[in-house]
């Protein structure tokens, strides 16, 4: 079996003890591995889930020529008759109607056209469109006629083709993709009603601390609720995997044993939050080398410092049994969460069998002078605000600690500060990483 030890190695700037960010998202990386199972649904239960297969169009869409306006569709060709220099007026018979859902059966006859509303097919040997404002239309006789200028119209104006927005026998839509609103009415619009889609990651978590207590107890002296728990629900359920929340684990091996095996038997992942920092990690760590493959790292990032990531395994030793990827995020409530965002979320859109892409950033000025120390990447906790010119500006919620999730509730992005950014000055760019959409 290759230990996460020898394969980290391979990653270049590969330190345990100030791993940059992106060497840490590299490891993770190549420990993903997506989910293979697929299971058919509904179109409706597919929103948010992972296409398991390409969706091939079984039909033109749209399925006919159609008209894109209101108007008058006739032959193009007549638009080819000699021009001078001054604009042509073609006079054309009205021979019929067709609207969207009713289509015009007869032929049209030499010199006519066929008044259209939009989306209606294009009636047989017509490709152009004249709209409707651009024409005059003499209907006081018993022979309805329109006469227009031919100088500003091409021939097929106004036409949307057959299979314009999705051909017949190609992919509208490719394995990997999560399926988003647009998505469904795509698939919708090719009469598809069920598709396959990647089975559920299942993800286990626990928080861990005997101060720790959970909503209903009373908090004792030195106590605090759980909040972790239910933060990584809330981002987990936005990644739509299958959550499954094992509680609160105390500080003692073999309770914590027992839940890690049942989280490597049930589970695809495992998170656990607390107990690895540095000192009070002895237990945790003499535990997972005894049934896992885990490296504890610290990474160069603030807030977020220690982590475990690595397997267990619920057999006697590693490699027996099923197994679980394993994620022991730091303690604090913000660390958790920006540990999540950086290092976790990938891994599990990767392992749901998406294409993770890398979360926008924007360009901001920042308002204050921020102090940062080079040889470290750093998420502070944002407000952005856009002004009127549509440039961004950027001020750090109050406290920075990272105990103080009221910041992440108030903030609206990360600052993020690369890892070889020093001191920020009043007015200096900085890069932001908006919430929306990902929080
Ligand atoms: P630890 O990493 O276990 O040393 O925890 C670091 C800090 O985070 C301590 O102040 C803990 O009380 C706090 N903490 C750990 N787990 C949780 C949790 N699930 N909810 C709220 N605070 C926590
Ligand atoms: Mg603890």
């Amino acid at each position: 079996m290759t230990t996460l030890n020898v394969l980290s190695r391979c990653v270049a700037e590969y330190d345990p003890h100030a791993l940059p960010v992106h060497a840490a998202q590299a490891i993770v990386r190549q420990w993903a591995t997506p989910v293979t199972t697929a299971e058919r649904v509904p179109l409706h239960d597919a929103l948010d889930r992972v296409l398991a297969e390409d969706v091939m169009s079984p039909i033109d869409v749209p399925a006919h020529d159609n008209s894109a306006m209101d108007g008058y569709a006739f032959d193009g060709a007549l638009l080819d008759t000699p021009r001078g220099s001054e604009s042509v007026t073609l006079e054309l018979a009205i021979a019929g109607k067709a609207y969207a859902g009713h289509p015009f059966e007869g032929s049209v006859p030499a010199r006519s056209c066929v008044r259209v509303m939009t989306g209606a097919s294009m009636p047989a040997g017509c490709d152009t469109v004249v709209p409707q404002e651009h024409v005059t239309l003499d209907d006081a006789s018993g022979r309805p006629s329109i006469r227009f200028s031919a100088q500003p119209l091409a021939r097929g104006a106004n036409r949307r083709r057959a299979g314009e927005d999705l051909a017949h026998g190609h992919a509208a839509l490719r394995a990997g993709r999560i399926v988003r609103a647009a998505d469904l009415g795509l698939i919708a619009s090719l009469g598809i009603g069920e598709i396959a889609v990647r089975r559920r990651l299942r993800v286990a978590f626990f928080s861990t601390g005997d101060e720790l207590r959970s909503i209903g107890e009373p908090l004792g002296p030195g106590c605090v609720y759980d909040s972790n728990r239910h933060t990584l629900f809330g981002m987990l359920r936005r990644l739509n995997v299958d959550a499954l929340d094992l509680g609160v684990v105390r500080d003692d091996p073999a309770a914590l044993e027992t839940a890690l095996r049942d989280a490597a038997t049930n589970a695809d992942v495992v998170l656990t939050s607390g107990g690895v920092s540095v000192g009070e990690a002895d237990f945790t760590k003499s535990l997972l080398q005894r049934f896992g493959d885990v490296a504890f790292w610290s990474l160069a990032m603030r807030p977020g410092r220690p982590l475990a990531f690595g397997r267990v395994w619920s057999g006697a030793q590693p490699g027996h049994g099923k197994h679980a990827l394993f994620f022991g995020l730091p303690g604090n409530p913000v660390a958790v969460m920006v540990t999540f965002y950086q290092i976790v979320r990938d891994a599990l859109l990767a392992m749901s069998g998406a294409a993770p892409q890398p979360l926008p950033l924007i360009r901001a000025i920042s308002i204050n002078a921020i102090a940062k120390r080079a040889g470290r990447t750093e998420f502070q906790r944002g407000i952005a605000t856009r002004d009127a010119h549509g440039q961004w500006h950027v001020t750090p919620t109050g406290s920075q600690s990272s105990g103080v999730l009221s910041s992440m509730s108030e903030a609206n992005c990360f600052i993020v500060l690369g890892h070889d950014i020093g001191n920020i000055d009043a007015g200096d760019t900085v890069d932001v990483m908006p919430f929306a959409g990902l929080i």
